[in-house]
């Protein structure tokens, strides 16, 4: 890492984020240059945002053209753009509506409040939403309460009520509850969990929680945030199981660094959204839509969900075959270019050595070291980055 000279800005910033010493000017496909001149290879995409890369030209003529003609107008007008972008993702999705905000955890808040909304048509007056423990869902009061996570909800009380925490890849548990209690509105999962660690639940579970939502009459509310969007080879991870929510959320990939989410919902949960009852003032507005309709036509352009489970599988073999042998390994896997090494032990620091190395990647709950190059990398990239991750977690392993 190159010393700086100048003094400390960030005092001037809330702590909310502990940044590493080093600042990016600017990015190019799967690398970024920080102020040094000095490129580093990124293998988390911003967290899952950047799946064209960075400084995609589609992209930056489509944001330079809109940014010419029109960025906001209001959600009180007609925005073409924004209709044209809902006719795609419910295309695409599978999906009947779309409510457009700017972030995955306010895409989450719409879905909860469609889920309550449901709950109380049907004369439910306490709904409560059943959701995992090891879960990530936002920072809001409504997505940390939803949240599987003391740590994001810790200093906050007094949480939301109408949050039901179950066990994470259980079925029984989800049936045991609706036989037996009264007022659960909607199941509400990631189809992969992604801060709590790269958790891939067994082949049928979304598909009996699926079952069971259909029995009981409750939703179905998938987040999409971090798995959607060809992240894990397919546009949406729920596809691998042949599988529809009543509700799904996406965010982060939809803009590629553009602030854009969405909640998208079909059937009975479609029209429950009246005029009054939910809104945001930027949300999907021109800017975002443009760029929004942008990625989804590089994704579909470039076939990235194609690209992301064959550059996925490569990087899950050789990972798999590389480590093995080595002792303090717990497991190894990934969907797509989404993948999770766990050690067993904290293994934080990693990071940080990897930033000397010029490399970028992250690691979560505590002792996963988590993945997420962009969509567009290359496989030499890719093997690149299986070297380089795998040279650290020996070398860590040897040294303790
Ligand atoms: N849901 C999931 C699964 C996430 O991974 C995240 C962010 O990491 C969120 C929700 C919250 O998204 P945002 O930070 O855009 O509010």
């Amino acid at each position: 890492m190159s010393p700086h000279t100048e003094p400390p800005m960030n005092q001037y910033l809330m702590s909310s984020y502990k940044p590493l010493q080093v600042a990016f000017e600017s990015g190019q496909g799967a690398w970024l240059t920080d102020r040094e001149g000095d490129r580093y290879l990124d293998a988390l995409s911003g967290i899952a945002v950047c799946g064209l890369g960075h400084a995609h030209p589609l992209l930056q003529q489509a944001l330079a053209d809109q940014a010419g003609r029109l960025l906001h107008t209001s959600n009180l007008y007609r925005i073409p753009l924004q209709e044209k972008l809902a006719q795609r993702l419910v295309a695409i999705a599978g999906m009947n509506k779309v409510f457009f905000c700017n972030s995955g955890a306010e895409a989450n808040e719409a879905a909860i409040k469609i889920a309550r909304l449901y709950g109380h048509i049907k004369n439910t007056h306490e709904p409560v939403i059943i959701v995992a423990e090891g879960s990530f869902h936002g920072r809001t009061m409504a997505t940390l309460s939803a949240s599987g996570n003391a740590k994001v909800q810790a200093g906050f009380e007094p949480l939301l009520t109408g949050f039901r925490h179950v066990p994470y890849n259980d079925p029984d548990v989800i049936e045991t509850i609706l036989s037996h209690e009264n007022g659960i509105v909607a199941v509400m999962l990631e189809p992969i969990q992604g801060e709590g660690g790269i958790n891939i639940p067994d082949g049928g579970y979304l598909k009996s929680v699926r079952e069971l939502c259909n029995a009981h009459d409750v939703l179905l509310i998938l987040d999409e945030i971090q798995t959607g969007l060809c992240r894990t080879g397919k546009w949406f991870a729920f596809q691998h199981e042949g599988i529809i929510p009543d509700i799904m959320t996406v965010a982060k990939a939809l803009g590629n660094g553009v602030p854009i989410g969405a909640c998208m919902a079909r059937g009975k949960a479609a029209d429950l959204i009246q005029p009054g009852s939910h809104g945001s003032t930027f949300g999907g507005n021109p800017l975002a839509a443009r760029a929004a309709l942008t990625v989804l036509d590089v994704l579909e352009g470039e076939e990235l969900a194609q690209q992301a489970a064959a550059i996925g599988q490569l990087m899950l073999t050789r990972f798999e075959k590389d480590l093995a042998t080595v002792r303090g390994v717990v497991a190894v896997r990934g969907c797509g270019l989404m993948i999770g090494i766990e050690l067993d032990r904290d293994c934080g620091e990693l990071v940080a050595r990897a930033l000397r190395q010029r490399l970028l990647i992250n690691v979560t709950a505590g002792r996963v070291i988590r993945l997420l190059p962009p969509l567009i990398i290359t496989e030499k990239e890719a093997l690149l980055i299986v070297d380089l991750v795998g040279r650290l977690i020996r070398e860590f392993l040897q040294q303790e």
